[in-house]
């Protein structure tokens, strides 16, 4: 670079919350020539997948008052719902309960606009964000950072990179052409009202398709299928509770002891569980990452479903729906797990075992939802993060979840190319919490400091 030329922009690679919330975090950080390229393969730039949704029904399964896109403007997502005006589904997206106030995640995307279009128009100084609304298919190692390339075939000279691309979702679930996207009410085609619903998974994503459901006017019986059949629990009133000492725990039953003993004296002090699992939440990165290998396997064996039921809870609002289904007997939950599945042209025999049966059991289903969890990488039908691989530019994370990183979140792979950063849930194997607006938002903040300083060091 001369001094006349500015310097090559940084790309953003997916305009999900992660992408979003790191490109205005980098626009403050970089110097003020370095521009901001915010590339997004969907039709909308700042929503992603969690927050595209037009379902008043679908919320916030976080209280409003603790999703600021901000972490050091705690209020920042609570004003705004003050301060904007709404009306419509809009208006009946606000809900206020014992357990505190939850938003609609389209309300919430909006929100994500807002902020997206200040960035974009420049706020103060002469705008340094632009958006490309392309699948990035390729990142070509090329002096003084990469070449960006686009499936619309466009390539940009880069100085580096940051994988903002969400969750790779579960290329393991199963498959079958009857088979639906929760995300998509449109693919769930005329469901006939007396035919069943599979959903497989019982955890959040579940509550979602449920409420999809519903509302695409589906009246029937649905079935929801997970190993343990846990479902999610709600929020509630929570009183705060002092951040246990997790000092030398460092395997997974030395933890669920510490973690059961601490609930029984919060008890003993009249308060629930929840205080004590939400005081976890700032040591939970350093557990995960200072447990041994052998242990993290084991937690995710045997605690994890327990762990995620009890850490990421359902809105109180979304929770009545669920009970009052089950009540009814319109939402039936299972335990088990699926051996096959054989498709006629109507619906889909699906062979399950019961949890603790010694027989199959067929179910026959007219739609199928994959509610289940995160995808391994290793699988991945994602062009561009095969790409990275076959390039040796990122390497699949801690048991083939996500993918691998250092403690400043820059990509870890075999050939050391321009530099690389990941956020959000793709860090899911090496970060554990890594997939909420608290989590995201600080890891935006960090990553665009470490993105500053490395290109402040003249290469
Ligand atoms: C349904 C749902 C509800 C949730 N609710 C909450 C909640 O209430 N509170 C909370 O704290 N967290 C919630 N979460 C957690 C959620 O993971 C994060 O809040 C956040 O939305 C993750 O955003 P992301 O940008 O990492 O991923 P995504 O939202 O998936 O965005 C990734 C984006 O990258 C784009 N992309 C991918 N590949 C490419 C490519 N090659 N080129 C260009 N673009 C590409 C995709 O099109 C997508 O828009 C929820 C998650 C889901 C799925």
């Amino acid at each position: 670079m001369t001094s006349r030329e500015s310097p090559r922009p940084i790309a953003v690679i997916g305009a999900g919350f992660s992408g979003t919330m790191s490109a205005i975090q980098l626009l403050a950080r970089l110097e003020p020539q370095r521009r901001v390229l915010l590339c997004e393969r969907a039709g909308t730039f700042g929503r992603g997948r969690a927050y595209a949704t037009g379902n008043p029904d679908h919320l916030l399964n976080v209280r409003a008052a603790n999703m600021s896109a901000f972490p050091d403007q705690p209020e920042h997502f609570s004003d705004w719902l003050a301060q904007s005006t709404f009306d419509g589904d809009e208006a009946s997206g606000i809900r206020v309960t014992p357990g505190g106030t939850f938003a609609a995640r389209g309300l919430y995307g909006r929100y994500l606009t807002d902020l997206l279009t200040r960035a974009v128009t420049g706020g103060d100084g002469p705008p340094r964000l632009d958006l490309v609304n392309d699948a990035v298919t390729d990142l070509e190692p090329a002096p003084g950072g990469f070449t960006l390339r686009t499936e619309g075939g466009a390539s940009y000279p880069i100085a580096g990179a940051v994988l903002a691309m969400g969750n790779l979702g579960a290329p393991g679930a199963p498959r079958s052409r009857h088979q639906a996207d929760p995300w998509a009410p449109e693919s769930f085609g005329r469901l006939h009202p007396d035919r069943t619903v599979l959903i497989v998974g019982t955890g959040l994503t579940m509550v979602d398709a449920v409420a999809a459901l519903r509302r695409h006017g589906f009246p029937g019986r649905i079935v929801a299928l997970s190993r343990r059949g846990l479902l999610p629990s709600a929020h509630a009133p929570v009183q705060p509770w002092p951040m246990p000492d997790l000092t030398g725990v460092n395997t997974v039953s030395a933890l669920a002891a510490r973690i059961r003993r601490e609930i029984e004296r919060a008890g003993a002090a009249g308060l629930g569980w929840r205080g004590v699992i939400d005081a976890l939440r700032p040591v939970t990165d350093t557990v995960w990452r200072d447990l041994p290998a052998s242990e993290q396997a084991r937690f995710l064996r045997h605690l994890r479903p327990f762990w995620d039921i009890h850490r990421h809870r359902a809105a109180p609002p979304a929770a009545e729906a669920i009970a009052d289904e089950i009540a009814r007997g319109t939402l039936v939950v299972r335990a088990g797990r699926i051996r096959s599945i054989t498709d006629t042209a109507a619906e889909a025999i699906v062979t399950l075992r019961p949890r603790g049966a010694a027989e199959d059991e067929p179910l026959a289903v007219q739609c199928i939802l994959d509610a289940t969890g995160i995808g391994r990488v290793a699988e991945t039908d994602d062009a561009l993060i095969r790409r990275l691989m076959e390039r040796g530019l990122v390497r699949p994370g801690p048991f083939g979840i996500g993918l691998d990183a250092s403690a400043d979140l820059a990509a870890r792979g075999s050939v050391q190319a321009g530099p690389l950063w990941v956020v959000g849930p793709l860090l899911r194997g090496v970060l554990w919490e890594c997939t909420a607006v608290p989590d995201i938002r600080n890891q935006a903040a960090g990553l665009a400091g470490a993105v500053a300083r490395t290109l402040s060091v003249p290469g």
